[in-house]
């Protein structure tokens, strides 16, 4: 099977909405009148960002859902999808399993597949993703304001367990989406074997890693309510730091109110795992929830538009004057930055 054929079989479908779809030059796509395109691109590397051997129908929802993630941070409704993809051979079952995942996704979301690039290489998944928002109500990082809640969607840390899971698994490093080679990371992997998770819990973690549900409705909902917005894919400590340099801010948030799964708290809870549990929530990355702020005079408005979007949404802090990030303890006591630092790829 030829390139074109691979493409025929297993991304080609009538374009509904593009004006041109795949087999041109250029797909070619309108703009509803009164509205922006707001674009994201990203990347999913095997080895580095997902593992050898992921089931491909996963990584087909996972490469669209990250990029799904994007727009919903910036209150966009995603219209339009390229891929390209770099395959170290023509697996058709793998390609079925991937076009399926890929589709089932985007036809959840209403989003058309126009083009992409097919090349042979080590397995290598990039989306580029175009979205709608109307005319200046992009969600940014640059609006926080002093006085507004800091709030989270969803349940944060479960991603950063289930990748642990699988390391332990499988006896590797620890890689993800967010996370370089072992070489440049110099904090010690999540270690959650002195507590026993149950099959459920395992499950539900393996599954918010390889499974995350963009927070598009919520994003479309906060237009005009959030301040500013952004996804949680590398931990809620460094994805929040971008919030404060981008609206020259500080921020005071407390551990005892983020948002996330009963067996999670109970980690934290335990003395022996706590440290695990704490870097799960504040740097474990890919959770692909939302965090944005609100004036707090916007609350009722906030959480119309979580019942609006079916999305849980917690305040988990405070926009405060300054440039710090302070995590409050339980105890009242301040967490340690280093502890919960977000990866960085180029540190
Ligand atoms: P060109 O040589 O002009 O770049 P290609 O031969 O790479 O065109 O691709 C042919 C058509 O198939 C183009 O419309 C391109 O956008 C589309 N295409 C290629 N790979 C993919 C893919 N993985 N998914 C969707 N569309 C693709
Ligand atoms: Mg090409």
């Amino acid at each position: 099977m030829n390139e074109f054929e691979l493409i025929d079989r297993y991304f080609n479908r009538p374009a509904k909405r593009a004006v041109v779809g795949i087999g041109d030059d250029c797909a070619v796509i309108g703009v509803s009148p009164g509205h922006e395109l707001a674009m994201s691109t990203d990347m999913l590397v095997e080895g580095r960002h997902f593992f050898a051997g992921t089931d491909p129908e996963r990584l087909g929802h996972k490469a669209l859902a990250v990029n799904l993630s994007d727009c919903a941070a910036n209150g966009a409704r995603p219209r339009h999808a390229l891929l390209s993809m770099a395959l170290p051979s023509v697996d058709e079952a793998w390609l079925a399993a991937f076009s399926r995942g890929f589709f089932a996704l985007a036809d959840r979301f209403d989003v058309e597949l126009i083009g992409g690039d097919t090349t042979r290489g080590p397995l290598n998944l990039c989306v580029t993703i175009v979205g709608e928002v109307p005319a200046g109500q992009s969600l940014l990082r640059s609006n926080a304001r002093v006085g507004d809640s800091v709030w989270v969607s969803g349940r944060l840390g479960s991603a950063a367990i289930g990748l642990h899971l699988l390391n332990r698994n499988r006896g590797q490093t620890p890689i993800s989406r967010n996370r370089s080679l072992p070489r440049g990371d110099s904090r010690t992997p999540i270690d959650c074997d002195r507590i026993a998770l149950s099959h459920e819990a395992q499950k539900a973690a393996i599954d918010a890693l390889e499974q995350p549900e963009p927070r598009v409705a919520l994003g479309i909902a906060l237009r005009g309510i959030a301040t500013s917005a952004i996804d949680v894919s590398d931990g809620l400590a460094g994805d929040l730091r971008h919030i404060l340099e981008r609206s020259r801010v500080g921020a005071q948030i407390e551990v005892a109110r983020i948002p996330c799964e009963s067996w999670l708290r109970a980690m934290g809870d335990c003395e022996a795992s706590r440290s695990t549990a704490y870097r799960a929530l504040l740097a474990g990355g890919d959770d692909y929830e939302l965090c944005f702020t609100a004036p707090a005079s916007r609350d009722a408005d906030v959480l119309a538009a979580s019942r609006a979007a079916g999305v849980d949404v917690t305040p988990v802090g405070s926009i405060v004057a300054g440039d710090a990030l302070t995590i409050i303890d339980r105890d009242g006591s301040t967490v340690s930055m280093d502890r919960i630092h977000a990866f960085d790829h180029f540190r």
